[in-house]
């Protein structure tokens, strides 16, 4: 692309106008202008291209603009392209919220449509909060969540995510909710044992009859920079919370459609959640859509003659048909054997670089899980320098790469090429050999 095609207002506009989401913009370097998408690469009106290493904040799944969603959308765009979803349905969301209780295991078979993360996460709160007071139990009001878990930044996301320090200037908004331990574990790590009896202990500790539900982001905390925890720590927290009378949400939001490896995380730990939340990789990154997929049991505490009894929540363009018609499209390409064996590709890549890297004394807590690999750089915190230093050398390179703090992460789309993914290990372990 030439320089003929870049267009010398968008800067000035943005500059005067727009505010960009998690950005000191005082200090922010200015905003790189894209102007189209392509597979892995993102291209700038300058003409450059660059790998996206994090699938754009971890909504992408097949590439930027692939062809097939892309045809599913327009398609759909000129035969529906919205209707109130009350006293209305449409074939798109039927044949979405079908596919979706097939593919996620055992009851969990009914789905409520929402915008995004935080409002499927909303939602399934809200939802837990309801079903006990539908059935009569009143007494269960509370929540427990996981410290360094982030749910999203609507208020009652918030709550529950309040220990990611992201959200003091709300604080007095925020309603109560008990944090528990969360096990993080890495490559190598030999107390895992330890850390995972100590924060069952105070599970049990904190499960009483009063405790409505529990949340966690199963696998991996994203936000709070990819901490990841074993599948035997979930098995043993869904027979406690069952055990309990609680109701158990994962947050799948980032680790859902292929993520870790498996289709959704609760497959490949082996448990089945009362909840699921669902968002970022439902459309294939095309289209904000959240879905939050319960029990049927938990649906039915939610029939009866009186309106109060009914879910009484939903947003303008709950189960719009083009997020819809995207998800549809997403799910054709996620289930191919192409996309299971990029997947598989990416993870053996993961696994054979960070073995060779974790060499090294600089590198904290190496740790994989499907296509998402981590390590810490040092353990200085969210205002570490090394983060920013890094984003401007792999930027240099050629690539969008976004570290959490201190924490350096690659989370690709899966169509990355295998060279591509090379490159950026090759560029990580340069910066960590020059450092
Ligand atoms: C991103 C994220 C959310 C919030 O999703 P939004 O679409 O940004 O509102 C919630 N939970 C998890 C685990 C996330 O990663």
């Amino acid at each position: 692309m030439s320089d003929s095609t870049r267009d010398p207002d968008v800067l000035e506009l943005d500059r005067r106008h727009v505010w960009h989401p998690y950005t000191q913009e005082q200090t922010a370097p200015v905003p790189l202008v894209a102007v189209a998408g392509k597979g892995a690469r993102i291209v700038l009106d300058d003409g450059r291209e660059l790998i996206d290493l994090v699938s754009s904040w971890w909504v992408n799944l097949h590439g930027h603009g692939h062809p097939a969603i892309a045809a599913a959308v327009a398609a759909q765009a000129a035969r529906l392209e919205q209707v109130i979803f009350a006293d209305f349905t449409h074939a798109p969301a039927a044949r979405l919220a079908a596919r979706l209780a097939d593919l996620l295991p055992g009851k969990l078979d009914r789905v409520f449509y929402s915008d995004n993360g935080s409002t499927a996460v909303e939602v399934a709160l809200k939802v837990a909060l309801q079903y006990f007071a539908n059935r009569g139990d009143v007494g269960r009001r509370h929540l427990l969540a996981f410290q360094g878990g982030y749910h999203g930044d609507t208020v009652g996301a918030m709550s529950v995510g309040k220990s990611s320090g992201y959200f003091r200037a709300w604080e007095e908004l925020l309603f109560p909710v008990d944090m528990l331990p969360f096990p993080a574990t890495w490559i190598g790590d030999e107390a895992i044992e330890a850390k995972e009896t100590e924060a069952f202990a105070a599970l049990d500790a904190a499960l009483s009859d009063g405790v409505a539900a529990v949340i966690i982001e199963p696998l991996i905390q994203g936000a709070s920079g990819m901490r990841m925890c074993r599948p035997e720590f979930l098995q043993g927290l869904a027979s406690r919370v069952k055990n309990a009378g609680a109701l158990l949400i994962f947050d799948e939001v980032m680790t859902g459609f292929g993520r870790t490896g498996a289709l959704f995380a609760c497959l490949k730990a082996g448990v089945e959640p009362d909840m699921v939340c669902l968002s970022k990789g439902l459309t294939g990154g095309f289209l904000p859509m959240g879905a939050t997929v319960v029990r049927e049991e938990i649906h039915q505490a939610f029939l009866s003659e009186s309106l109060s009894q009914a879910f009484l929540h939903g947003h303008s363009y709950t189960a719009n048909p083009l997020g819809c018609a995207a998800g549809l499209a997403s799910l054709d390409l996620l289930l191919g054997a192409d996309c299971q064996a990029q997947r598989a590709g990416i993870e053996a890549i993961h696994r054979e670089r960070l073995q060779a890297l974790s060499l090294r004394p600089k590198v904290l807590r190496p740790r994989v899980t499907g296509t998402i690999a981590a390590l810490d750089l040092d353990d200085s915190g969210y205002a570490s320098a090394q983060g920013p230093r890094l984003r401007e050398l792999f930027l240099e390179r050629g690539f969008l790469f976004r570290p959490l703090g201190p924490v350096a992460y690659f989370l690709p789309p899966y169509c990355l090429e295998a060279a591509d993914l090379h490159r950026a290990w090759d560029t990580l372990e340069g910066a960590l050999s020059r450092a």
